[in-house]
């Protein structure tokens, strides 16, 4: 019986090694590969010229070395990248890349849609499909790291479509590899998942034994305001949520982001700053104050300039850092919660 293929970028380091192991190679060889992977960026088995030819159509006949397959691009006046790939099955997926003065930035998706279904976000609109490999996270990551042209590409933060958090095991697996020196090679400090709350996966990030960055959107400041913006709120509540974050600050060191989505009228309201003010009293956190960008399936309104900043200096005054964040590839439908999953 053929066994379906796995694709290369599939295979953990230690995977690698014991497949090389396997076919009476020795364990180098897998620094060698990760290396044309990773790093000088191989397209295919026979790139990689360091290799023995024998080797090379060993590989070629065992594994997959799929491609990132780019269906359309826009770039944005500010000069964000928006990239949609065309997966294996058809399905697609956006992927946005973000220069800075001094970084760039790739924002990845890691699920075909979405399930959590957030009022006021683009991605879970179509609704579901399925997980995105590992492979498939890297591959976005590696056609960025190709495209990013005056700075290298620095920081990745997983905000694009879909919960990471609900598609765990492909994540981390993607991310041993990017934060290995042997692969991608970003530090965790430097990666961000964003996720809208799932509490147990929050745990077990927790105990995985990196220090990666954590935002979390919160986009309510009680029960009742979270309830009618994100129905996981339901599943698992902002009391028990807002513990899960202690308890990643304090097992990883790291200082927790939230997200706060402002909505004229609905989320930037002189009692949520109340609100919010006693739930995070105390604790060791900033938040990141979202302009709601405009999506058309929802009625609300992005507010004033003068009633966000406002909102910001009544948090600050309650002892909340807090940000706006700018909007950037608004143009090109880019900014957050505007990327979309699409099926051919
Ligand atoms: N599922 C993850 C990853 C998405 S990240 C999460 O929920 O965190 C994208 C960020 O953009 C999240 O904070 C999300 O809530 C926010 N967002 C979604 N729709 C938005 C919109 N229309 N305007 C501004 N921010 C939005």
């Amino acid at each position: 019986m053929d066994k379906i293929k796995s694709d290369i970028r599939e295979l953990s380091f230690e995977e690698l090694v014991s497949y090389l192991n396997e076919i009476g190679e020795p364990a180098y060889r897998a620094n060698q590969i990760f290396e044309w992977l990773y790093q000088k960026g191989a397209s295919r088995f026979n790139q990689m010229t360091n290799l023995s030819q024998a080797l090379r159509d060993r590989l070629a006949s065992d594994l997959l070395f799929s491609e990132a397959v780019v269906a359309h691009e826009d770039v944005s006046n500010d000069q964000t990248r928006k990239v949609l790939f065309e997966l294996q099955d058809k399905e697609r997926v956006e992927t946005v890349l973000i220069p800075t003065k001094t970084r760039a930035t790739v924002c990845v998706s890691t699920q075909a849609g979405c399930k959590f279904g957030c009022r006021f976000c683009a991605s879970g609109i179509g609704g579901w499909n399925r997980n995105l490999t590992a492979a498939e996270i890297l591959n976005q990551i590696l056609y960025m790291k190709k495209a990013a042209s005056v700075h290298p590409l620095s920081h990745l933060v997983f905000m694009g479509v879909g919960e990471p958090l609900d598609n765990y095991d492909n994540l981390i697996k993607a991310i041993r590899v990017i934060n290995s020196k042997k692969g991608i090679n970003i530090g965790a400090r430097r990666i961000t998942i964003s996720t809208c709350g799932v509490v147990p996966k929050i745990k077990k990030l927790a105990q995985e034994g990196l220090q990666i960055e954590l935002a979390v959107s919160l986009h309510g400041s009680s029960n009742e305001s979270r309830n009618v913006l994100m129905p996981v709120n339901k599943k698992y509540p902002v009391d028990e949520l807002i513990a899960a974050c202690k308890e990643y600050g304090q097992a990883t060191k790291r200082q927790i982001t939230f997200e706060y989505i402002l909505i004229k009228g609905v989320t930037c309201t002189d009692q949520a700053a109340k609100e919010l003010g006693h739930l995070l009293k105390g604790m060791l956190c900033k938040m990141n104050l979202i302009p709601y960008n405009p999506v058309s399936e929802f009625d609300h309104k992005t507010p004033t300039s003068e009633e966000m900043v406002s909102f910001r200096d009544r948090l600050e005054k309650l002892g909340i850092h807090a940000t706006i964040r700018t909007p950037r590839g608004k143009d090109i439908n880019s900014a957050c919660g505007q990327l979309r999953h699409s099926v051919k």
